[in-house]
């Protein structure tokens, strides 16, 4: 089943941020049947080079460009190419992000017993970690921002969708640095959403709920493969009580970038969540 949503794309050129990873995968390929050109930008080269061979083989248009979010000068080098290659940028997903694990705590709720076993605490987060995670989720955001924004100035129906997530509206347990530098995507987008809105470009993010991908796969799943005890508090405050499937983001890309469908939408974030945010848990 294609999911375009009756989004045509033909001849916008779409940059993809952190392509090679599960949820911007999808969109990528979503885009790529939507007609797009599809610039694939990824910190490592297999998993975007793959990507490219499997949508060429299906006669779309895509190329992968190694980048890494957070190297200005190579963003700058990758814009030249994918003008050359593809044209300049018409959408820009900036999906790169994640969580370090040395930014996260090991209990929910600070526990003095447990913190002599050596359970990890709030007082044992690592300064770097935290940096790490502010710089790949904000900053890389940023920065990508800056360098593809400005193919868009002075032309017609550009848009940018930033990927927040839930931890943006109230934080989650263990995962501080995260749920701060969310807030802060989600934040940013406003800003951006303001910023560039006499400039003809529309600033949107999207809010994933819960999907079990290999990024969060150590939080939700034992190693045998039962679910955790977080698992089962996600399912219990998810009122459709499961995960989503990275597939049931597309109809929000395809919204959000669809200049007809969308066209005074501008500085929003959409959760797409099966009721999780708007759920208080009683
Ligand atoms: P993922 O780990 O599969 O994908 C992230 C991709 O970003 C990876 O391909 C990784 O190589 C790339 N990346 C990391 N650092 C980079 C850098 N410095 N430069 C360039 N690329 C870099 O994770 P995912 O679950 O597909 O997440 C995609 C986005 O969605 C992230 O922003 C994440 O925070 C967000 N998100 C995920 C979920 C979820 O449940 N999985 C929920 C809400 C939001």
């Amino acid at each position: 089943m294609e999911f375009n949503f009756g989004t045509d794309l033909s001849g916008k050129v779409a940059v993809v941020t952190g392509a090679g990873g599960v949820l911007c995968s999808v969109f990528s390929k979503t885009l790529a049947r939507a007609g797009a050109k599809v610039a694939l930008l990824g910190r490592t080269a297999a998993p975007i080079e793959t990507l490219e061979k499997e949508l060429t083989a299906e006669g779309l248009t895509a190329k992968a460009y190694q980048c890494n979010v957070l190297d200005k000068a190579r963003l700058e080098e990758v814009r030249q190419m994918i003008c050359g290659d593809l044209g300049p940028c018409d959408i820009l997903i900036n999906g790169a992000g994640g969580n370090d694990p040395k930014a996260s705590t090991g209990m929910e709720y600070y526990d003095e017993e447990e913190a002599k076993k050596g359970v990890k605490t709030f007082f044992d987060l690592d300064e770097d970690g935290i940096r790490a995670v502010f710089d790949l989720n904000y900053l890389g955001v940023l920065l990508t921002t800056q360098v593809f924004a400005k193919d868009m100035i002075g032309r017609q129906g550009c848009s940018i969708i930033n990927i927040s997530l839930m931890n943006a509206f109230t934080p989650l347990t263990k995962i501080p640095a995260y749920s701060g530098a969310k807030a802060s995507v989600s934040n940013l987008t406003q800003w951006l959403a303001v910023h560039f809105s006499r400039a003809g470009i529309r600033v949107n993010a999207i809010a994933p709920g819960f999907f079990s991908t290999k990024q969060n796969a150590a939080l939700l799943w034992n190693p045998d493969g039962t679910p955790t005890a977080r698992t089962g508090k996600i399912i219990a405050a998810t009122p459709m009580g499961r995960f989503g499937k990275p597939e049931e983001l597309n109809g929000a890309l395809m919204f959000l970038v669809n200049e007809e469908a969308s066209s005074f939408v501008t500085g929003v974030v959409l959760p797409v969540d099966g009721g999780f945010s708007a759920y208080s848990g009683v």
